[in-house]
């Protein structure tokens, strides 16, 4: 089967799915993206990866207006080109391509919109029976990561530590020893009571889909979050942590550093909210059927 993308209004074989050399993603990293989940034809949290995609888009000040019908149509239309029902959508939009200069474009040119689809590759059931291994890394990133760009580096220098060190992810640390997220997740740690602890959504972390979701699917079965920043010394003192992503969605670890988290065992509250969160994605998938 041969695959099929998308490159400024067309679809391309995708080995001939090119961008220009002076596309100012390609020499800046000037752009944004999104990655969506997408099953059973189903684009899941669609409404809300184009609220951030837009509010990424402003924080750049790329003039793109992002129309979540016409984006659906043209990403039904790659699936079905792909013969996929399920998978994941990856979505770029840069600031288009123009002769390199640090400043803007003047004229604006049309902004790059690149997509592709990608068969659905979950990790393996076991693993989130049985838990993953993160470690920590400091958090050597700009000061405006609400933004999803596709400026990555130091979470690619990140997350290579951690694959090199056994590990799924590298839990990222700032300078004052406060815990802001993963290098491409969200994370969570519990205490002896169950309550939950995050970061808040503000400019030093991303604010995540799946962050979102669990946050709300936790308040409404009475899971009590605190979204307030906390250190590294109190991932060691936790009852339970997990990463979540729209890749990963609730992923326990259980370990950190060489540490045992709850004694390395995956927790009742992690337990419960992938039961959760389980439904409340065969719930949207379902209700989008309609
Ligand atoms: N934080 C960072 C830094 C990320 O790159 C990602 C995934 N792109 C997330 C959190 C998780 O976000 P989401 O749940 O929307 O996939």
């Amino acid at each position: 089967m041969k695959k099929i993308s998308y490159v400024n209004g067309k679809f391309v074989d995708h080995k001939n799915a090119f961008v220009h050399i002076e596309d100012r993603g390609y020499q800046f990293s000037d752009g944004v993206y999104e990655v969506v989940y997408i099953k059973n034809n189903v684009a899941l949290d669609w409404d809300l990866h184009c609220r951030r995609l837009q509010n990424s888009l402003d924080g750049l000040s790329i003039k793109y207006r992002v129309d979540g019908t016409v984006l659906l149509d043209l990403v039904m239309q790659l699936l079905q080109k792909n013969k996929l029902e399920s998978g994941f959508l990856y979505l770029q939009i840069s600031r288009g391509v123009a002769p390199r200069n640090h400043d803007f474009p003047n004229p604006l040119v049309t902004a790059s919109l690149v997509a592709t689809i990608s068969p659905e590759k979950l990790l393996s059931e076991d693993k989130y029976k049985t838990g993953m291994v993160a470690i920590t890394h400091a958090d050597i990133r700009w000061k405006r990561r609400d933004l999803k760009t596709i400026s990555l580096l130091p979470n690619i220098l990140a997350k290579q530590k951690a694959m090199e060190e056994g590990a799924i992810e590298s839990i990222l640390i700032e300078e004052n020893q406060l815990v802001t997220e993963g290098s491409s997740t969200n994370f969570f740690i519990a205490s002896d009571a169950g309550t939950l602890r995050t970061h808040p959504a503000n400019n030093k972390i991303l604010s995540g889909i799946t962050r979102s979701c669990v946050i709300e699917i936790a308040t409404k079965n009475g899971i009590k979050i605190i979204e307030k920043p906390f250190k590294k010394d109190d991932i060691f003192l936790a009852k339970e942590a997990f990463i979540t992503s729209t890749t990963k969605h609730i992923m326990p670890i259980v370990e950190v550093d060489g540490h045992n988290i709850g004694g390395g065992k995956v927790g009742e509250v992690t337990k419960k909210l992938i039961a959760l969160y389980k439904e409340f994605v065969e719930n949207q998938v379902e209700k989008g059927k309609i």
